[in-house]
């Protein structure tokens, strides 16, 4: 039996997003005066109220000016939390039993190991493993209504391509959201604290902008939202529908025309009126970023305002990379240069950028990727799935690069399948076992992901870090008798997201005992907006 800190009725309360825009400082939180969390949700002003509403958190209670005082500003005091993982993972300390963890609002204020029975009085009990928040780095949401029906008989990439089109056509803002949102809902329940969706669905069918240009953008952040997710929109940039033999941009034909803006310039203008501040952010839970389809997509000659767009906001800038032989080699056809390198000559490859599959790079690429920084995101259940390639992920981690991991399709939603992979595609490419720790695949998913979505506060267990807490429980059939000094590599190696017990997001319950606190019967959900976009 666990114990919970807050009774289900409040989790279910809806949360205002409390403060301003940005995350609050940590030093700023953790210097409030600490208060229990109070049964009641304080209404929010209206002008907190017409931002994307998060469901059920720990809300900040007001403290009311006294009756006949001058009216003065509420002061918000961020309740304070307190957990008891029986282990958690923690940055440079690995596996650490009887961990006291506290919260105010939204970040940890304190982490204390082999914490006495004392201090632990009264805390929620976690047990199992305890992590930090889980990174989905790469997301389609609406693929996920593909799951099944694109394994049926056999096929090829772009087989798989024109069933996704296909449903990409038929996609409305309502069916949309109620589908984005029934998967976010399973990303949380596997663990997922943040989403970073590489979102190329912007018109209507016949391309023409909804009344406002990015309701199904909004619709996206809605959706996370209303799952209890972070969630980092990839605004994408998709203008033309590949390159013809001569290497000139094809226009963008049926269901691709709802995906262009028309120019890179028209894109940045449609993006900026998402209405981030300064720093990216469109809330305290989800911020911009911005994507390049892929070279395919973006002739060289359009990719500079897509950049300078990400560099104003500070915004992470994502892409697809190499994920098919056939886009090298119409690329070198084109312009005489890898992908990478058409990339790297714009300007597009830095510590902000993340390369996503990175499957089929030359030497050079990886050097360049690497020599960058620049992030590469990999997709293993979906590259396998779709007969990609294993792309070299350890060659890039040596050249410099980080990893991170998404889940693309959505064929699975698990990102403990995806970090195992990471490894185990790299013994059945060599022959040989070791590559990566599972220290570092559990970093793949964490905090190296948060940190490629532009949240680099978040994805440990320290002080001062976004409060995101996922529980693995050990009694499983697949976990059980995992012991103490391996319990890591039992999780990453083992592990189903189905194992997933408690999840905390920004300081919020999201899961509970395995079940969603937002959203009753994520089955129904996922079943019934599934059902709506295919018939
Ligand atoms: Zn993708």
């Amino acid at each position: 039996m666990t114990e919970h800190p807050r009774p289900p009725q409040q989790a279910a309360a809806p949360r205002i997003p409390a403060g301003p825009l940005i995350p609050e400082a940590p030093a700023a939180q953790a210097a409030a005066p600490r208060i229990p969390a109070g049964p009641h949700s304080p209404e929010a002003p209206a002008a907190q109220a017409a931002a994307p509403r998060i469901p059920a958190g720990p809300h900040s209670p007001e403290i009311p000016a006294a009756q006949g005082a001058p009216a003065a500003p509420a002061v918000r005091v961020p309740p304070v939390r307190r957990w008891h993982a029986e282990l958690a993972w923690l940055p440079g300390r690995g596996v650490m039993p009887d961990v006291l963890i506290e919260a105010a609002g939204d970040r940890f204020t304190a982490v204390r190991p082999a914490a006495s029975g004392t201090e632990l009085a009264g805390a929620a009990r976690l047990p199992g493993l305890t992590l930090p928040g889980l990174a989905n780095a790469h997301s389609h949401a609406f693929h996920r209504a593909l799951r099944g029906i694109t394994q049926a008989g056999h096929g090829t990439f772009w087989t798989w391509r024109d069933r996704m089109y296909e449903l990409a056509g038929r996609l409305d803002p309502a069916s949309y959201l109620a589908l984005a949102r029934a998967v976010y809902a399973e990303m949380a329940l596997a663990g997922i604290t943040c989403v970073g969706e590489f979102h190329y669905l912007h018109h209507r069918p016949d391309g023409s902008p909804y009344a406002d240009p990015n309701e199904l953008g909004k619709a996206m952040i809605a959706a996370a939202a209303a799952a209890g997710i972070r969630i980092t929109l990839l605004d994408t940039c998709y203008l033309s529908g590949g390159l013809d033999r001569t290497g000139s941009p094809l226009p963008l034909a049926g269901p691709q025309v709802r995906f262009g803006d028309g120019d890179a310039d028209q894109w940045a203008a449609r993006a900026a009126a998402l209405g981030a501040d300064l720093h990216g952010m469109l809330g305290p839970l989800a911020r911009v970023g911005a994507a390049i389809h892929s070279v395919r997509a973006v002739p060289p000659d359009q990719l500079h305002p897509v950049i300078a767009w990400a560099q104003h906001y500070g915004a992470p800038l994502h892409a697809h990379l190499s994920e098919q032989t056939a886009e090298n080699l119409a690329c070198v056809a084109a312009y005489r240069k890898t992908p990478a390198e058409v990339l790297y000559d714009a300007g597009a490859l830095g510590p902000r950028s993340t390369m996503v599959h990175a499957t089929h790079l030359a030497s050079r690429d990886i050097d360049l990727l690497g020599g960058s920084r620049a992030v590469a995101c990999f997709c293993p259940t979906t590259e396998a799935d779709l007969a990609d390639g294993i792309g070299p992920a350890r060659a890039l981690a040596s050249a410099g690069c980080g990893l991170s991991l998404g889940t693309d399709s959505q064929a699975v939603i698990d990102l403990f399948e995806e970090a195992r992979r990471l490894e185990l595609g790299e013994r059945l490419a060599t022959r040989r076992r070791g590559h990566f720790t599972a220290a570092e695949l559990a970093g793949a998913a964490t905090v190296a992901g948060h940190a490629c979505l532009g949240w680099p506060d978040a994805g440990e267990i320290v002080p001062g870090a976004l409060a995101d807490l996922v529980t693995v429980g050990l009694d499983s059939p697949r976990l059980a008798g995992a012991s103490l000094a391996t319990v890591l590599e039992s999780v990453i190696f083992a592990a189903a997201a189905a194992d997933v017990r408690h999840v905390v997001a920004s300081g919020t319950d999201v899961v509970r005992d395995g079940t969603h606190l937002l959203i009753e019967d994520v089955p129904a959900a996922l079943s019934a907006s599934v059902r709506a976009v295919l018939s």
